[in-house]
């Protein structure tokens, strides 16, 4: 079969024919719709991080999928040929109390595998195998839509975390709520925007930022949900001193985070999910006055990486809401689907002002016929 390989730390990707995997007893064989492509896909071609599973030379990359069921090994229940699939990414170590129960995201000891990134082969081919665990089923009507899955969950598991912390100051039980409460996104790629749609349907007031001014997707489609859109590629300042109860931030610039420390009301959390750059410059810090600050205001500040199954389900409540109440536009996230021929140019760089990009892997991507 085709699939896109990598050979971490080199840099560069190909497009190769690979043995296509076997469908074992329990295991359900999967053909690929259509893969997105994510910053993390770019940092594996780019060479930064990435590793082949144990024994082979290569890496099959993508970890944003979806597919259609092709086969059930024997034994399978609950899935049956032709059935619209999103398959998690992370692969559990086996050995922590998280793993064991299928919440690998909270893995204790860092020796799970992530498909299509670490130690496991991705989706980016035209077949996989996994078994029913890792498989989450996709109602048809959500097809054009399902590719955002797997971002989506990692967005879930992000606002879950965060509105855990900000449920601290809840008041008393059947005592109403008197103010809105307030996020602020950073970042408008997939997921700052996405992030943008569940703030807003969970009834926060929404505000996104970017450097970017008002002719954007991002921008009109933030319009479109209700959401405020400000530039600020000069600085915070753009934001006349707005504070928020809850901040998400998708951009993974160290110098931005920690001046999203100071957007907090008190009582607030900062969740961070953008990876920096570990090399990067050390930077100078005020750091007395920020950790005063954070303690007085009982804020917080908590990363999330990852996310379990039960953050795909809540996900695909979520896509069924937007539908019913944005209808098309959860779609316009979708900036442009490529043919997988075309992975050179949509791998090796950002495109400007496109929110995601998808490679199909089979023709016609989520809208081809099943059989
Ligand atoms: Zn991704
Ligand atoms: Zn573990």
């Amino acid at each position: 079969m085709r699939a896109i390989v990598v050979h971490p730390p080199k840099p560069g990707a190909e497009l190769s024919d690979v043995p296509a995997p076997p469908v074992g007893p329990g295991e359900v064989g999967v053909q690929v719709l259509e893969c997105g492509v994510c910053g993390t896909d770019h940092d594996i071609v780019g060479g930064k991080y990435g590793r082949p599973p144990a024994g082979s030379p290569y890496l099959i990359l993508g970890h944003e999928n979806l597919g259609r069921v092709r086969s059930v090994g024997p034994g399978v229940i609950g899935f049956a040929p032709g059935d619209l699939v999103v398959a998690t990414v992370r692969r559990g170590c086996g050995r922590c109390r998280f793993c064991r129960t299928n919440r690998s995201d909270f893995c204790e000891t860092g020796l799970f595998t992530e498909r299509g990134i670490g130690g496991a082969h991705g989706y980016m081919a035209e077949e996989y195998v996994d078994v029913p665990e890792y498989l989450i089923r996709i109602p048809p009507l959500l097809a054009s839509v399902a590719v955002l899955l797997e971002p989506l969950s990692v967005v879930e598991k992000a606002i879950f975390q965060g509105q855990r912390v900000l449920d601290r100051k809840e008041p008393t039980p059947g005592e109403p709520k008197t103010a809105t409460p307030s996020a602020l996104v950073a970042g408008t790629g997939a997921i700052g925007m996405l992030a943008a749609f569940v703030l807003t349907v969970r009834g926060y007031r929404v505000m996104a930022i970017d450097r970017h001014g008002e002719e954007t997707p991002a921008a009109s489609l933030l319009r479109g949900i209700g959401a405020t859109h400000a530039n600020t590629a000069a600085g915070l300042g753009a934001l006349e001193g707005a504070r928020f109860d809850l901040v998400i931030e998708a951009t993974g610039s160290v110098a931005l985070d920690f001046t999203l420390i100071d957007r907090l009301n008190p009582n607030g959390v900062l969740v961070l999910t953008g990876i920096p750059d570990g090399g990067g410059p050390a930077l100078p810090v005020a750091g007395g006055s920020l950790l005063r600050d954070v303690v007085l205001g009982n804020q917080a500040i908590v990363g999330s990486v990852n996310a379990n199954r039960t953050y795909f389900e809540s996900g695909l409540r979520d896509l069924t809401v937007f539908a019913e109440r944005w209808p098309g536009a959860t779609e316009r996230m979708i900036s442009a689907r490529r043919p997988v021929e075309e992975f050179g140019e949509v791998l090796s760089g950002h495109v400007g002002g496109s929110i995601k990009t998808v490679l199909t892997l089979a023709p016609g991507g989520a809208a081809s016929p099943a059989g």
